[in-house]
């Protein structure tokens, strides 16, 4: 009989989530490249036991991350913050294989606490690929990473890799390619003197039809040619349509167009969406039946998505939001004080485990 869990709830599939890992690990035997998880996209740690055996370990924004990855993934901890604190750098050094600066100011004024570990600086190349200015680390006045060659040669001698980060939602190889040979050439110096070599995260590899042998080839060629270990930190790549958002309609309303509530919101629950006005996916076959699907906050623009669904939606039917795994749940909060969704795992053995349920004490304790 299938379990019925009680709405709503994200729902990770470690078998999905498996055909991300044998991807991540195909590049990394055909190019050599090691990954590392991006947690700011991704923290479930309770499915760290599947893709800890596929990747080669964790990349950070903060010091709450590294220690996450430290202790719930193990294998390589990689730091980075846009910017540090003291205390940051007390607790990184401790638990960090790599610590990558973002600027040269920081570097040097850390570089005593830290040198005896390996030490990266982000060199902004001030090329991007990016749908969204909010996204677009080459925007305007952007502060992520070095920009000048001459700053990031004068550290030359202190530093033992180097991280760019410039793809967002890059699914285009032609576009990834061009503009590595672009860096490739721009930085052959600097490349020469250095040991490793991030490529960030944003390119999308582990997509169906994504050409993954001439990535992987391109990869052993910039890592050959400047003879350097090449990372990449695939956030979403590595959890890309692993996972459902699970709801119930509570309500249907009708103002010139259907409306169906459900017992979520995209403000609390999906908020990248929202903030890039995207809609939320949904699985299932289309018909002649118009809703907007929205969710149960009080504000206006609370809105999942308008679909043509095959079925009629009533009180109590249930909707799938697909793709809910990257950027959901480590950014849901307690806006409203809505219930915010359990988390459940669906193990590669097929049994479905509730691991985390919310409370109102929960939302409690997060408030004062
Ligand atoms: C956001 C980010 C990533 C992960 O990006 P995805 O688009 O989720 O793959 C990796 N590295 C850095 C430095 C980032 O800021």
């Amino acid at each position: 009989m299938k379990q019925k869990f009680k709405t709503p709830y994200y729902l990770i599939d470690e078998r999905k989530l498996l055909k991300n890992m044998k991807k991540i690990e195909y590049a990394r035997k055909f190019s050599g490249a090691k990954s590392v998880l991006a947690l700011k996209c991704f923290s479930a740690f309770s499915v760290f036991g599947l893709m800890s055996k596929y990747m080669d370990g964790t990349t950070s924004s903060s010091f709450y991350e590294a220690k996450l990855g430290y202790d719930t993934f193990g294998k390589e901890t990689h730091a980075f913050s846009v910017a540090y604190s003291k205390d940051d750098i007390d607790g990184l050094k401790k638990i960090s294989d790599k610590i990558i600066f973002n600027s040269v100011s920081q570097l040097n004024h850390f570089y005593n606490d830290v040198k005896r570990l390996k030490i990266g600086l982000r060199i902004n190349p001030g090329i991007s690929y990016s749908h969204f200015d909010l996204a677009d680390p080459a925007r305007k006045y952007s502060r992520l990473g070095v920009f000048e060659i001459k700053e990031v040669e004068k550290v030359l001698n202190k530093i033992d890799g180097v991280m760019f980060h410039y793809n967002c939602e890059n699914g285009d190889f032609e576009i990834f390619s061009e503009m590595l040979d672009k860096i490739s050439a721009k930085y052959d110096k600097v490349l020469k003197k250095i040991n490793w070599v991030s490529l960030g995260g944003g390119i999308y590899f582990t997509k169906d039809g994504y050409p993954l042998d001439k990535f992987c080839a391109k990869l052993k060629e910039f890592a050959a040619k400047h003879n350097v270990q090449v990372y990449l930190e695939p956030g979403e790549s590595s959890i890309t349509n692993s996972c459902e958002l699970v709801t119930t309609v509570l309500d249907i309303v009708n103002n010139g167009k259907t409306i169906a509530i459900v017992d979520a919101s995209i403000e609390a629950h999906m908020l990248d969406l929202l903030i890039y006005r995207l809609s939320a996916k949904l699985e299932e076959k289309t018909g002649a039946n118009e809703y907007i699907i929205a969710g149960r906050s009080c504000l206006a623009g609370d809105v999942f998505g308008e679909y043509k669904l095959k079925r009629k939606l009533k009180a109590g039917s249930e909707i799938r939001f697909s793709d809910a795994a990257g950027y959901t749940m480590v950014k849901k909060n307690w806006f409203n004080g809505v219930k915010m969704p359990s988390i459940i795992v669906k193990r590669l053995n097929g049994k479905t485990e509730i691991i985390r349920q919310f409370s109102y004490n929960d939302y409690v304790k997060s408030l004062s």
